[in-house]
């Protein structure tokens, strides 16, 4: 086995080893070689970019355009302008999704090493606290590691043995083909997701929740919208409901459901499992270390990342929490700059989370639903898009802008948005609470007419009793 001694303390600089180039592992390596530390970064995929860049968010996003296009354009048949069918060339659209990834990928993969980042291809795994031994070839001695490994889809053992008759999100984000009858299990983002897009291709889809709503946690008045526009689009939305057997037949595969009145038996041609991800923490070595891992294999850091082995921190979704990419990379930004030893002020932390859906969904700081389960005491203040003059010229008045506001000094706490370009508008409701904004710094903020940046204003207003499109109670004759 060749040595790499890469043990750069004996250039009188630090080397960090970055294990994982996803979102928390990329922008970690990349924002410690901004500040001259030695840094190696390590993947087991050729090029960088994680789970988020080559089986996540980036072509889930660009196959949810195209569900969309196809959306809208049904849309506009009520409007007068009527297109015909789509007719989708699946090799072609595959490859614009791969070009989009590829493009981006090269981008970081010239990033990296403009940066003079020593970026190796293979697969790590710890030999001690501050060894990392490469694809069973190369060894690198690190002086700091962090692992930034992510996460990789669950999918429960009722569901194996039956091959491509199955996918996970990764088979799902290859768009092999369009099976007519897909049944997609787990009522969450990803599920919701991709079944909009298998949807707008030309599959039908049910979707199995085993809780009592679509996406578990997200407060109802934003979810149902959504629920509203997917019940007209897929074929059925079975909630309480479990997939409790599975074999395959001649037809495809028969799916025992279970719901609180009974079961029943429905064959479907695919089945996707989107029940959630479990960290990427076997397989790594981590017993040659002191890092510890929860029961669900979770790695356990302290406030500022670091886990039980004073050499190695972790960030993204291996230490769970908000497993999305911006989580990771604003991870990442707190550890380099503890262990560069600068003081990073990690703010109040606020994590905006988004539904790409149509409409997408998206919130941020606290939720209605948290406050109610806490019994913390809050004001809510709402908008629908009815009352907004820009998503009636997109035809689009199915959405709702809320705000959630402390009682006593009127701070915004929080902020959920449902609707078309949720996920844009939300960016502004984090910023309003980063800055300790109030309702009546909101409302005093010029915002341009026609947009649908307007209706966080008009909540804002509504709630100081100003909203020129609400009438208040007290001033009706
Ligand atoms: P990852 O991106 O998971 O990267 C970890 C890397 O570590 C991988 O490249 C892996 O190859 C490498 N690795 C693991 N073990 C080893 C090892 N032993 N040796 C070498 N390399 C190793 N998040 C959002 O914020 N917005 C979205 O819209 C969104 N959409 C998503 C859609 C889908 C279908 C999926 C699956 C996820 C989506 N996510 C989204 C979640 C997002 O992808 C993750 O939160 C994010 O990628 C986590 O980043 P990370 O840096 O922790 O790790």
């Amino acid at each position: 086995m060749g040595t790499a001694l890469l043990k750069a303390t004996e250039m009188n600089q630090e080397h960090l080893l970055v294990l994982g180039a996803g979102p928390g592992g990329y922008t970690a390596a990349f924002l410690a070689a901004d500040l001259g530390m030695k840094v190696t970064l390590v993947d087991a995929h050729p090029k960088p970019g994680g789970v988020c860049l080559h089986r996540g968010c980036i072509p889930s996003k660009a196959l949810l355009h195209i569900a969309k296009l196809i959306s809208e354009t049904r849309d506009a048949k009520a409007w007068g302008l009527e297109f015909g069918e789509p007719s989708i060339d699946l090799e072609k659209l595959k490859g614009w999704k791969n070009d989009v990834v590829q493009k981006m990928s090269g981008g970081l993969a010239q990033l990296s090493k403009q940066r003079g980042i020593n970026f190796i291809n293979g697969h790590g795994v710890f030999r001690d606290s501050h060894t990392l031994e490469i694809s069973g070839k190369e060894k690198v001695i690190f002086d700091h590691c962090i692992l930034a490994v992510g996460s990789r889809p669950f999918v429960p053992e009722l569901f194996s043995g039956l091959g491509s008759l199955v996918m996970d999100s990764t088979a799902a984000l290859e768009l092999n083909d369009i099976p007519p009858r897909l049944l997609v299990v787990g009522g969450g983002y990803i599920g919701l997701e991709m079944g909009s897009v298998y949807e707008a291709l030309g599959s039908g889809v049910t979707v199995v929740e085993m809780t009592e709503g679509l996406l578990p946690g997200v407060d109802r008045d934003l979810v149902r919208p959504l629920q509203a526009r997917l019940k007209k689009r897929f074929d059925n939305i079975l909630l309480n409901t479990k997939a409790v057997g599975v074999n395959e037949s001649p037809s495809g595969v028969r799916v025992k459901l279970e719901f609180p009145s009974g079961t029943k038996e429905e064959t479907f041609d695919r089945i996707l499992i989107s029940v959630g991800r479990q960290p990427h923490s076997s397989g790594l070595g981590l017993e040659n270390t002191k890092v510890e891992v929860d029961d669900n294999g979770f790695v356990q850091v302290s406030h500022q990342q670091q886990t039980t082995d004073r050499s190695i921190w972790a960030i993204g979704d291996v230490v769970g929490g908000a497993m999305l990419a911006h989580k990771a990379s604003s991870d990442a930004h707190l550890v380099v700059g503890t262990i560069s030893g600068q003081s990073v002020s990690p703010g109040k932390g606020i994590m905006p989370a988004v539904v790409f859906t149509d409409p997408e969904i998206a919130w941020c700081g606290a939720t209605e639903t948290e406050c109610r389960e806490k019994g913390k005491a809050v004001n809510i203040s709402k908008i629908p898009w009815g009352a907004s003059g820009r998503a009636q010229t997109i035809g689009r008045p199915d959405g709702l802008t809320k705000l959630i506001m402390d009682p006593a000094s009127d701070k915004i706490l929080g902020a959920g948005i449902v609707g078309t370009g949720a996920g844009e508008l939300i960016a502004e409701a984090v910023l309003a609470i980063e800055m300790d904004a109030t309702a009546k710094d909101l409302a005093s903020v010029i915002h341009p007419h026609p947009t649908l940046s307007e209706t966080l204003k008009e909540a804002a207003e509504a709630y100081l009793g100003k909203s020129p499109h609400l009438v208040k109670k007290s001033s009706a004759r």
